[in-house]
């Protein structure tokens, strides 16, 4: 959702809050609320609930109110988007071992949940992250509902592994190999060639250095 980006960060943090006692209502048969009755229970005020859920894009109708259901089905699909989006890395050497420990700290709602290689590692736990053996890939990509997975290992293996993590239902691949690797529709791949992106800048730097310095 587009929308999301935009969304205030103190807005998103009362979301789940309103997200819980909106589930409390609709438990106990409450169809509709108003922002006043919704500023009591939370005490937040009404004007900031009003200003929250109008970023939301749900307004609420004068003299009803909003309705609970609606909103809870809105606002667990906010949440969902929200939540920490697990990822799986696989290839475990010099490459795939930065990343681990890089962990894309910078972004809040990323993380490498689960790692898989062949070698001695399996079994370790390497930055956090558990390094399991490729023959429990699988299971646990939909054990822990992975979608997307980092692709660290050697190029003559890349494609095998990508059809295997596409038959665990992988949907997005960031591919650090050389190898395009071919997949079917709906699933995409992100390629990241590190030496082909340093190779093309001192390529710039070499040919065309008068323009890029701008001398
Ligand atoms: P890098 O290219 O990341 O610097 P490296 O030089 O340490 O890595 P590579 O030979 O490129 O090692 O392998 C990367 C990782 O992929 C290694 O940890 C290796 O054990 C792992 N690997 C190799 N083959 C497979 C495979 N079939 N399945 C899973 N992992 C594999």
């Amino acid at each position: 959702m587009d929308e999301q980006a935009k969304i205030p960060r103190a807005t998103a943090k009362r979301l789940p809050i309103y997200y819980r006692y909106l589930t409390f209502l609709n438990d106990a048969g409450t169809n509709r609320i108003s922002s006043a009755e919704l500023a009591e229970a939370t005490k937040f005020d009404a004007a900031t609930i009003r200003r929250d859920f109008s970023y939301f894009g749900a307004l609420g109708k004068r003299g009803y109110g909003y309705d609970v259901e609606a909103l809870l089905d809105f606002f667990a699909k906010v949440l969902d988007q929200n939540s920490l989006i697990n990822v799986a890395l696989i290839g475990v050497g010099h490459l795939g071992q930065a990343l681990l420990n890089f962990n894309f700290h910078q972004s809040s709602n990323m993380r490498i949940a689960a790692a898989f290689d062949i070698n001695e590692n399996r079994g370790k736990i390497l930055s956090g992250v558990p390094i399991y053996d490729m023959a429990e890939l699988e299971e646990q990509i939909k054990a822990q509902r992975i979608n997307i997975a980092i692709l660290t290992v050697p190029q003559d293996v890349a494609q095998d592994i990508t059809d295997t993590l596409v038959q665990a239902g992988v949907k997005g691949i960031m591919n650090f190999t050389p190898l395009r690797v071919s997949v079917p529709k709906g699933v995409r791949v992100q390629n990241v060639d590190l030496t082909n992106e340093l190779q093309t800048l001192v390529y710039f730097i070499q040919n065309y250095a008068s323009i890029t310095t701008g001398k």
